[in-house]
């Protein structure tokens, strides 16, 4: 008879969630710990199109391309409808840019792009005419660049779907802050304010509480945390094909099907763990949203969102063995384009639990130069 084998995983952001879900399809009995406090993945905006990405490092590029192409894999895994779905849909990315001969740069690197990433799409140069069918509160004269490959998620309800489908095969599943010790060489204690049990795996997908999770093993991580705020609106409109918008600058407008839009997000590397939500930083969001689309105006204000995002000092990600602990699995630093990464990072944590080669060769994303013993 195959022995079950219990891991546990702390975390229950995308990273923590698609890991615990991939496990518990195997022979594993899985316990998830989850403090949700502050959460990047709740909190996030969205948006999956890395391929008009101008950022130059080639290992993000090719987790963050390989990640978006990974989502229609995992909403098959988790039965979720492709074409109708309130938590993913591909409906297509604008991207605008201060002028025409930057979007024609953009278009030629996205063309270029292409040949590996099929994913991408239908690639045009759209019209301030052509951009008003596909989103009707556009309200200026600029064209922008449309990528039909790119897509919206909602990260709340993904995690929600993946951990309720995780318990549904099994696991376990724990709202609550936890501690780690290493008490001996073949042991890892989580306690909570409830509970302590003992563990020989766990995986690590705390985002940017990484640092303090190990600190108690002696171990410095390299990791910042990054604030984000933004908006949520709603509009009675029937928004279930409208584009995510991406203008030039920080704040984006993402479309939902139920009538959600959202509006932001801010990055502010000043913010630490703090979650306060800024009046002034979200209006001046709103007002530059107002601008590109006017219609806007007539939306409620539904909520704010504030989360943390995880940063290397380098802005790269990193997962995989944590150093001299050879069944202790870490990821972090996904920055800002985490829900993109994400459920691939997720998917390989639980590739590398069960001994199976992993998607990407983690020698591109190594632990070691971001988790190192105390000096
Ligand atoms: C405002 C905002 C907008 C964003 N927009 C996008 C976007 O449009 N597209 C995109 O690709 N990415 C986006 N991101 C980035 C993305 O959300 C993150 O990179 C990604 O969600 C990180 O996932 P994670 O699982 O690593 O961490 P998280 O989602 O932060 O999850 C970590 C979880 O671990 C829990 N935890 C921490 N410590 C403990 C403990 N000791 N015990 C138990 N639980 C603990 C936390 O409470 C949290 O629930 C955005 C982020 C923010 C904040």
């Amino acid at each position: 008879m195959t022995q079950i084998k219990r891991v546990a995983v702390i975390g229950g952001g995308i990273v923590g969630a698609t890991a615990a879900f991939y496990l518990s399809q195997k022979n594993y009995e899985v316990d998830i710990y989850d403090d949700g406090v502050g959460q990047a993945t709740s909190a996030a905006a969205g948006i999956i199109c890395p391929w008009l990405s101008q950022r130059r490092n080639k290992e993000w590029y090719e987790l963050a391309s390989k990640g978006a192409a990974f989502y229609p894999k995992l909403m098959h895994d988790l039965n979720e409808p492709l074409s109708d779905s309130d938590i993913y849909q591909q409906v297509g990315t604008l991207v605008f840019k201060k002028n025409l001969n930057l979007l024609k740069k953009l278009e030629q690197l996205a063309l270029k792009r292409r040949e590996t990433a099929p994913e991408i799409g239908e690639i045009a140069l759209l019209s301030p005419k052509e951009i008003k069918a596909k989103f009707p509160l556009y309200g200026l004269e600029e064209s922008a660049l449309f990528a039909s490959g790119g897509a919206r998620v909602d990260g709340s309800l993904l995690t929600k779907k993946l951990i309720d489908q995780a318990v549904s095969n099994g696991a376990h599943h724990y709202s609550e802050k936890v501690t780690l010790s290493h008490p001996n060489p073949t042991e890892y204690v989580i306690s909570s304010m409830t509970q302590t049990k003992t563990y020989d795996t766990a995986i690590l997908a705390v985002g940017a509480w990484l640092p303090g999770l190990l600190d108690p093993l002696g171990l410095e991580v390299d990791i910042r945390p990054q604030k984000g705020q933004l908006i949520q609106l709603h509009l009675q409109e029937d928004m279930s094909k409208w584009p995510v918008i991406m203008p030039d600058g920080e704040k984006d407008i993402i479309p939902f099907s139920n009538g959600k839009i959202i509006v932001g997000a801010t990055h502010e590397n000043d913010g630490g763990y703090d979650l306060t939500p800024t009046k002034e930083k979200l209006e001046l969001m709103l007002e530059e949203a107002i601008e590109l689309a006017p219609g806007l105006k007539n939306a409620t204000i539904t909520g704010i969102r504030v989360g943390t995002r995880a940063y290397t000092s380098d802005f790269a990600p990193f997962f995989g063995v944590v150093p001299n602990h050879p069944n202790l699995f870490a990821a972090s630093g996904l920055g800002s384009s985490g829900l993109t990464s994400g459920p691939l990072i997720g998917r390989m944590l639980s590739q590398i639990v069960s001994g199976e080669l992993t998607d990407l060769p983690l020698s591109d994303y190594p632990v070691e130069q971001y988790i190192k013993k105390y000096q």
